[in-house]
């Protein structure tokens, strides 16, 4: 890494399922780096928008939702684990994963006061000792001058079993072709949107995740981090 690169923002973005969450947490806790995982907003506001019975396409409500995310939303990372994620005192870690905000976040995220309130949360949050920021548009429009920009990917295949796994390690009752559906809409709304939609940043180290470790990904990222 140059000098003057000490405080070093790396953005990651990536489709569903492409490994993003477990690399930038993996790699946050290796740099002792801040998390900034963005989809987690967007979860907040989905469970939100959810749980107020205001369905997600109703602009006025989510956008409204969008502020107090906005004002409220706090992450802890812990030595182990997953992030905990807080809306003000309460705990939303579970929530803002179930099926429900997860059928309703892509819709919520294609409404542009919600990307806006978002994007601000974002930058908000990266402190002066730098973050590792992972999401959909974090390289492309969140933080286009990152110090490094890496976009990871990974076959639709792969993603709908790490899926899969995922939510039967959780003891989630779940059918693959079903996973592998959910992924495959979500992928598309969030890559056709108007409003900056998934795409590979300019610059972007590409890393394709199918048959890499998360370790070996981890360190590709590491050693790119070098060469900056
Ligand atoms: O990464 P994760 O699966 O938690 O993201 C959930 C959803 O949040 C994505 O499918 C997308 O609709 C939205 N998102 C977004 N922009 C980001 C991060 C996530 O639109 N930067």
């Amino acid at each position: 890494m140059t000098e003057g690169s000490g405080s070093p923002i790396i953005a990651i973005d990536g489709p569903a399922a492409s490994g993003k969450s477990t690399v930038a947490i993996t790699l946050a806790r290796r740099l002792d780096l801040q998390l900034v995982d963005s989809g987690s907003m967007y979860r907040t506001v989905a469970f939100l928008a959810m749980e107020s019975r205001c369905g997600s396409t109703d602009e006025m409500a989510v956008g409204a939702i969008a502020r107090t995310v906005r004002a409220e939303y706090r992450a802890e990372l812990p030595g182990e684990g997953q992030l905990r994620v807080f809306l003000g005192e309460r705990d939303v870690t579970g929530e803002i994963r179930s099926a429900e905000a997860t059928g309703a976040v892509s819709d919520v995220s294609r409404i542009p006061v919600v990307r806006e309130e978002m994007v601000d949360l974002q930058r908000s949050m990266v402190s002066r000792s730098g973050a590792v920021v992972e999401g959909r548009d974090i390289g492309t429009t969140v933080f286009p001058d990152a110090t490094l920009k890496v976009f990871l990917e990974a076959t639709a295949g792969e993603r709908a079993r790490r899926r899969y796994r995922e939510y039967r390690e959780k003891g989630i009752d779940a059918n693959i072709s079903e996973v592998a559906r959910q992924i495959r809409k979500r992928d598309e709304i969030d890559s056709s949107r108007e409003s900056s939609p998934l795409a590979i940043p300019d610059g972007a180290l590409l890393i394709d995740t199918t048959e890499k470790t998360v370790a070996q990904v981890v360190e590709e990222i590491a050693e790119a981090l070098e060469d900056v």
